[in-house]
């Protein structure tokens, strides 16, 4: 397990004591109130922990990209409302993130009481990693909490920097996420499975390259099958395929040969002229019969129960991408079958299943398995940085400040 501090290594009684807690409050907005609070949800415990044991809270967030700027559309000030409904508590908004502003309201709110700070990337030293912000946001605290995984691939003044100035510990949710993904590619119980779809070979070259020499099987859907499907001189007909990229394709079905790492294509896919849902031209057919006018737009039921039977001699799967174009009917059948295969397998206990990715996640609601994976994150760019094998800033700094 990697070595960070926890919540647990905080005293039980912090009466008095600021803690600033980075968490991810990004959400989706529509005409003033937010579409999904997943995101409060995830960083409830740690903050109620916080408050429980009689710490005040700052929170540190960023919203949206301001570039450096006030922005009047842009301020947290905007999902206050969100947050306080999902905690069931009131906050104090503080248009500032350091400086005498946030002093004279430490002075107003009460042990327990959480306050709400103005966008992180308003000041310009944010994205830069200024020390001089990060010192002077560090100014106002006792301690650091980094609760939001999904922005630790930055290397920020409230998600790196501020650490280098104050202890620093994980929140609930990141440690439950760090606990998750090594669970899963850090100190895996083998055979592990990787499943590898989406869209295109080009956003997760770096995730291929990485994965080939960490799993025993890696299971490659979506229309990036298809770009390795070209590259073994199949005819994919007019399917999304990055033709100048099956030269790459190859060259990491050799290194995954090298490693020991069995590369798995589908053998039969689902087909259609036109890509619409339940089009008359639908068609499972074998890789080798695409005509020159069909797209493959799933995997298919042949390639998805191999898949399962692979599954089922697997002891821990990382999942990114789904094998089709799921959002559109039926081409999301293999998707949601092999999904009900891992969810069924991690409820016996046989298999570790972890899963991210923003269309993953949609991918995996649909088929009613969120519940079912032993973890699903909803960190996007972070995930895909993990799963290329990258050192996450934000999550390093939390290690250095231990070490
Ligand atoms: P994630 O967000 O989980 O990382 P991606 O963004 O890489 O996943 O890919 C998801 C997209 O890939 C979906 O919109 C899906 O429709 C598309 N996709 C999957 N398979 C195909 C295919 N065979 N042809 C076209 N699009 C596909
Ligand atoms: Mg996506």
């Amino acid at each position: 397990m990697p070595d960070f501090k926890t919540l647990d290594d905080l005293p039980d009684d912090l009466t008095g004591k600021v803690a600033l807690v980075r968490v991810d409050l990004n959400l989706p907005m529509q005409d003033g109130s937010a579409t999904d609070v997943t995101r409060v949800e995830a960083v409830k415990p740690t903050l109620l922990e916080l408050t429980d044991k009689g710490a005040k809270v700052l929170l540190l967030a960023h919203y949206g990209r301001p570039g450096g700027m006030r922005s009047s559309v842009l301020s947290t000030s905007f999902v206050q409302g969100d947050v306080e409904r999902v905690l069931g508590k009131e906050l104090m908004f503080i248009p500032e993130i350091a400086g005498p502003l946030v002093d004279q309201a430490l002075g107003i709110l009460r042990p327990g009481d959480i306050g709400l700070l103005d966008n992180t990337r308003f000041w310009p030293g944010e994205e830069e990693n200024d020390p001089n912000l990060a010192q002077a946001m560090a100014r106002s605290g006792d301690f650091y909490v980094n609760d939001a995984f999904s922005a630790a691939h930055r290397a920020h003044a409230s998600t790196e920097g501020i650490a280098q100035f104050l202890p620093a510990y994980a929140g609930r949710a990141m440690e439950a996420e760090l606990t998750a993904l090594d669970q899963a590619l850090g100190n895996p119980e083998t055979p592990v499975a990787a499943v590898v779809g989406g869209a295109k070979v080009s956003t997760k070259l770096a995730v291929l390259e990485h994965l080939v020499g960490k799993v025993q099987h890696l299971i490659i859907g979506g229309g990036m099958a298809n770009t390795f499907l070209a590259a073994r001189g199949v005819n994919v007909g007019k399917s999304l395929a990055e033709h100048d990229l099956t030269d790459t394709a190859s060259k990491i079905i050799d290194e995954a040969d090298h490693a020991g790492c069995t590369v798995h294509l589908p053998y039969d896919v689902v087909v259609a002229k036109e890509f619409a849902a339940n089009p008359e031209s639908l068609r499972t057919c074998n890789v080798h019969e695409v005509a020159e006018d069909e797209m493959i737009l799933d995997i298919g039921p042949q390639a998805a129960e191999a898949l399962a039977d692979v599954l089922k001699t697997c002891r821990t799967v990382v999942w990114n991408g789904p094998l089709g174009a799921f959002e559109t009917e039926p081409f999301d059948r293999a998707t949601v079958a092999l999904a009900r295969t891992a969810a069924a397998l991690t409820q016996e206990g046989s298999l570790t299943s972890v899963a991210g990715g923003g269309d993953t996640v949609a991918a995996l609601a649909q088929a009613d398995v969120t519940e079912d994976f032993t973890y699903i994150s909803a960190a996007g760019g972070a995930f895909l940085e993990w799963m290329e094998g990258k050192d996450l800033p934000g999550v390093k700094a939390l290690h250095a400040a231990n070490g």
